[in-house]
């Protein structure tokens, strides 16, 4: 089957705004109940329908809605309302300097994506816990884009707790972000491929507070997902439906 709806499925507004800009893609106010905060958008390229999805503000909090909760929301309403063949999950990420990453590095998640904050060492439960959503085969686009690839990692926090870095360690992480994990579930519920496209803002081993280095380096690590998310998007439009993952353990 050939690709011709991707949802793409992003948490903060400064993540999203480049590539809503390059796309000229369009706000679309009443694509789902109105009282949800997450906005939809919508447009075209050349061989596919494209619906971006950004998880909105918290009406409260007034802050952008990250984190898995929000991405499970918006997964499985870009899937109910527009069926898409194809889902990337675009954002930033931390990333690790011992495993040669850089600041505005583009990765692709390849292999599985795994949570590294559920913890339940109750037999059976420890492996549901981690995840292990298997990728689609990635090594073509990788190469076509210039991306590097690696394990992504979900969690709902911004820092790492001791328990946290050695769960990525064992889960052979590379990318540490707060969303992936929870969209890749519902895609594989409804056996549709996803794809993650993480910039790196932060680099979570050096002694930089990762919040401080996250908003100095947000808007430039935002413009290289834009040309990466854009170079993808034509990519993947068009192309074979790659295989979605299955449910086995990966690795
Ligand atoms: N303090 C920030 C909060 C953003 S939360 C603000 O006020 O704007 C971080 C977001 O960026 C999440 O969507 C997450 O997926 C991603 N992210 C970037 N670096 C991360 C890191 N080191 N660990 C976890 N998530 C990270």
């Amino acid at each position: 089957m050939k690709i011709s709806t991707i949802a793409v499925i992003m948490a903060m507004a400064d993540e999203a705004k480049p590539f809503i800009e390059a796309l000229g893609l369009k706000r679309a106010v009443s694509a789902f109940d109105s009282r949800l905060p997450m906005e939809v958008y919508t447009g075209a390229v050349e061989k596919a329908e494209i619906v971006l999805v950004v998880g909105g503000k918290d009406r409260r909090f007034g802050v952008d809605n990250v984190g898995t909760q929000p991405a499970t929301l918006s997964a499985y309403l870009a899937i109910e309302t527009f069926k898409p063949d194809l889902i990337i999950n675009a954002g930033t990420a931390g990333g690790f300097k011992s495993k040669g990453a850089d600041i505005g590095d583009v990765y692709i998640g390849s292999d599985s994506i795994r949570f590294h904050d559920r913890r339940i060492p109750i037999p059976g439960f420890s492996a549901y816990g981690v995840g292990s959503y298997r990728t689609p085969d990635v090594d073509a686009v990788a190469t076509a884009l210039g991306l590097k690839k690696g394990v992504v990692s979900t969690g709902n926090s911004l820092d790492m707790l001791p328990e946290d870095r050695l769960m990525i360690q064992s889960n052979q992480g590379v990318v540490k972000e707060m969303e992936a994990a929870a969209i890749a579930w519902v895609a594989e519920l409804y056996q549709i491929p996803m794809v993650a496209l993480k910039s790196i803002t932060d680099l979570v081993d050096t002694d930089t507070p990762t919040q401080d280095e996250f908003l100095k380096n947000l808007n430039l690590a935002s413009e290289t997902l834009q040309e990466k998310l854009t170079a993808a998007v034509d990519f993947f439009a068009g192309s074979d439906t790659p295989l979605p993952g299955d449910a086995s353990p990966a690795l």
